[in-house]
This record gives structure tokens, sequence and C-alpha cells, in this order.
């Protein structure tokens, strides 16, 4: 896949990945050897069609390759550029065996991006019942589109000002560009579903009120709540959470000064913690919004990162650096109360535990002193407790996640769904669409 330079694109935020020309997704299609029993559907937690999709871009069929995905995921431009595929469907390509695995994330987009989506209106019957969806993350929006497409009145509730969730708010535009999030809600839209901003479910307004308005209300509220270090110095102006310095960036657009005049802390020496791919998305943030260097601080090697290879790879070529087996003790001020230096552990990797881990331990008397003047925490997430606190009926999980019916996605409140990360913890997008889709499947054969 062609990219953009990573000299050029270290300094903006234009998508780095440019997708496939025709003659290269000819080929690369070209290569699918249609197998009887297809593995990598096996590996798609939505068990896209992915040879039958194929097969119709071999013979140019961009529509019908573009039907064959939808008729089991509803959001294949988002999918084709931010799934873990490697994890997934190409994870399970014959082919991968012996050489490289069918390029299916970039086929999808190139799907995506090409065939005209064909906006469903008008034809469908309504059935006059209505579903609430509290969030508008890409669960939410799987289980309305769902709904939406059976004749059911959907409204969302979002607490933020754009829908979209992390897909907006989380993963910069240099990976999934805003406006092809916008298309997807659009499509929504056209369908009829309502959007309401500025909406705190358990706030503004409580699950019991909806439910009371609503056949069925789908919680998709995701897993916002920051995960800190827990060392000194954690409160000193210049420290920020991965989630807070991405929503001033993405969301509210303050790479785009003085257009939007959203305030951003300015770090001219950056240390970032954490090895995930939120990691990863601050890193090469932050770079772009003008720093001088760009630390990634982890306690074990490379090998054990879990952010995607390829984002690893493309944070590297911009030129983030990483330090790796160091761990944080913690953060140094000046007389002002701010941020000007880290102290690291340097650590090692003991001998593997009973569960086959190797554990980072400190190594005596090896400590040094980062200079950083922005750090960003990227250690993972929780469940906010904003809803699930005004809803002493919903049962939670002892990790306090809402507890719900596999199959169906219901809670312990009746007709009342849930999914994605509120469910499962921190996950990927493609799980959350799964079950907001299964969700909503349930609603439509309740209702619809
Ligand atoms: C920086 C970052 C990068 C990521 N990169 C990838 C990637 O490359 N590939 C991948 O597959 N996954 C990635 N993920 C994970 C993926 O984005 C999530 O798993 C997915 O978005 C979860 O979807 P969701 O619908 O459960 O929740 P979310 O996307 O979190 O959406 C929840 C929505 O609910 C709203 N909300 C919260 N509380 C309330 C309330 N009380 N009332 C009303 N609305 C509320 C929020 O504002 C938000 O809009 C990334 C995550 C982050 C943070």
């Amino acid at each position: 896949m062609p990219c953009q330079d990573p000299g050029i694109r270290s300094k903006n935020f234009d998508e780095v990945a440019l997708g496939y020309t025709e003659d290269m997704a000819l080929a690369e299609a070209g290569r699918c050897l249609q197998c009887k029993k297809p593995l990598c559907m096996q590996g798609c937690p939505v068990e896209v069609p992915i040879r039958d999709f194929i097969g119709c871009v071999v013979a140019r069929d961009y529509a019908g390759a573009y039907a064959k995905i939808t008729s089991s995921n509803s959001f294949p431009a988002i999918c084709g550029r931010v799934c873990p595929q490697e994890n997934q469907c190409e994870g399970h390509c014959i082919l991968g065996k012996k050489g490289s695995p069918i390029a299916i994330g970039r086929l999808e987009r190139f799907v995506a991006d090409n065939a005209a989506a064909g906006a469903v209106t008008g034809s469908i019957q309504k059935k006059g019942k209505k579903v609430a969806c509290i969030g508008s993350g890409p669960s939410s929006l799987s289980c309305a589109g769902v709904c939406a497409k059976n004749g059911l009145d959907v409204d969302i509730y979002e607490a933020m000002h754009e829908a979209g969730g992390v897909l907006v708010y989380g993963i910069p535009s240099f990976r999934l560009p805003k406006d092809v999030v916008a298309r997807e809600v659009e499509g929504l839209s056209r369908l009829g579903v309502r959007f309401f901003m500025n909406y705190v479910g358990g706030r503004t307004v409580s699950v019991a009120e909806l439910k009371e308005q609503y056949a069925a209300v789908f919680i998709g509220v995701g897993a916002g709540l920051p995960v800190f270090l827990g060392v000194p110095g954690e409160n000193l102006v210049g420290v920020f959470s991965a989630n807070e310095y991405l929503t001033r960036v993405n969301l509210g657009r303050a790479y785009r000064f003085p257009e939007y005049d959203t305030p951003v802390y300015p770090g001219r020496h950056v240390t970032v913690f954490g090895a995930g791919n939120v990691a990863m998305d601050a890193a090469r943030t932050a770079l772009r919004m003008g720093a001088e260097s760009v630390h990634i601080v982890y306690r074990r090697t490379r090998a054990e990162m879990p952010a995607r290879k390829e984002e690893i790879e493309h944070a590297e070529e911009e030129g983030v650096a990483l330090t790796l087996l160091s761990s944080p003790v913690c953060f140094n001020g000046d007389a002002d109360q701010k941020l000007c230096s880290v102290t690291l552990q340097k650590m090692e990797l003991a001998e593997p535990d009973a569960s086959g881990r190797r554990r980072p331990v400190p190594i005596q008397g090896a400590q040094v002193e980062m200079p950083t003047d922005l750090a960003i925490i990227a250690l993972g997430t929780r469940s906010n407790p904003v809803l699930l606190e005004a809803t002493p009926d919903l049962a939670l999980n002892e990790r306090g996640y809402i507890t719900v019916d596999e199959a169906s996605g219901e809670t312990s409140i009746p007709n009342v769904f849930a999914g994605g990360d509120i469910v499962t913890g921190a996950a990927t997008v493609i799980l959350a669409m799964g079950a907001g889709r299964r969700a909503g499947q349930e609603i439509v054969r309740r209702f619809a």
C-alpha cells in the first residue's frame, strides 16, 4: 500500500496509507485461491464473506463486492483501515503459511472507498416501535443500523458533540480520516436515525426514562475512564491521559489552530507511557503537534508490545523513539509545578513464570532521568461509572463491566441491551460492531 513519505507525513494529519489503485487491488485479489472452505472467514469476528467479496473484485463487480461485505459489516471503510487483520482474517489466510496472506483489509478499504454506497431509503416499512442507543461509538452505530434497516425508529443519545465514539475522539485522522466516519453517520441519518448530542446517559437522561419511551434501549458507552500510573508527581502540570490529549487534538481539532481554538499543552520533549495502539497514536500525534523528540517508554521488550506491528513501524519511521525495559519511578517538576523530567528504572526480563510470561524486574541501582515537559499516559482504560452508578439494577461483573447474555446482549434489565467495550473492556472496533449487530438483531426479532 503506498504511504505518504515519513518526513512529510510526520508534519501533517492527512491519512498515512493512501489506498490501493484499481490495478493494485485487481493484482492482490487475483492471488486469492478462492478456497472451498475459506479459513479467513473463521478469523473474522463478524464473518464477512471474504472469499465471495474478493471474487467480485476479481470480476470488477465492486458494487457486488460492497453488497457482500455489508451483508455482515456495516462499516467496511472503517474496518478496512483499523481492524487488526493480521490477528484476524489475514492471520487465518492459507497463503500466510508459506508467504504473504491476501491483504484482505486493504481490499475491503478499496471496495468501500470505491463502490457507491447506495443509500437504502423509502422502501423500509416502518414498524412503529422505537429504540434508544446510549453512546454513538461503533457498537451503537452498528445496533442502530440493524434496527433502522428493519423499520424501527432509532434515537441515539451521545455525551459528546460529535458522533462516532473513539472513531472520532481517539483514533487520529492520519489513520482514520474523520470524513470516513462522518459518511457512515450520514448514512444512518438517511435511514432515519436521529442523533441527540450532548446527552449524558445517567445524568441528562436516565435508562429508566428511556425505557418508558422506547421498546428497547442499547447501552454502548465504551470504556473511557483512563488508568494512571500511580507514581509521585503524576499531578504535575504537563502530565495527561492519552484520552484527554487525543480528545483535545482529534475531537477538538486542536491541530487546526487557529480555525479551532482548542487549548492543547505544547510539548517539546514528549514521553508516552504504554505500548498499545493508543500509545502509538498519542506519540505520533505529539510529533505532528510539533514536538522535537517523542519517546515511548515500555517496561518490557519490543516483542511484547501489544500495538499492531504496522503502527510501531510507522511510528519509528516518523521518528518516534522506543525506550524499552524502562519503568517510571516518579515525575519531577520545577518551582511552578511544571513537569521537567521523569525518573526511569531500568528493567530486565526474568525467567518465564508458571504462566510462561517473563516478568520485568528492576535492575538494582539502574535509574536514569529523562528530560520531558509533556507526559502522556496510555496504560488502558476502565468503565466510566456515570451511567452505571445511576442505573443500580444493571448487573456488573467483578471488573465493573456490564454483564449480558452472550447470545442476545440483553442485560439484567429486560429489553435493555449492552455491547462493545462497556461489556468486554477495551477491545476492538470490529468486536464492538459485532456486539451491536447481535443486540440489534435480537431487538428486531422482538419488536420489528
Ligand atoms: C486511541 C485509540 C486507538 C484505537 N485504535 C484501534 C484500532 O486501530 N483498531 C481497533 O479495532 N480498535 C482500536 N481502538 C479500540 C476501539 O476504538 C474500541 O474498542 C471501540 O471504539 C469501542 O466501541 P464502543 O462502541 O464500545 O465505544 P466507544 O467507541 O468508546 O464509544 C462510546 C461512546 O459513548 C459515549 N458515552 C460515554 N458515556 C456516555 C454516557 N453516559 N451517555 C451518553 N454517551 C456516552 C462516548 O462519548 C462515546 O462516543 C482504539 C482505541 C483508542 C482509544
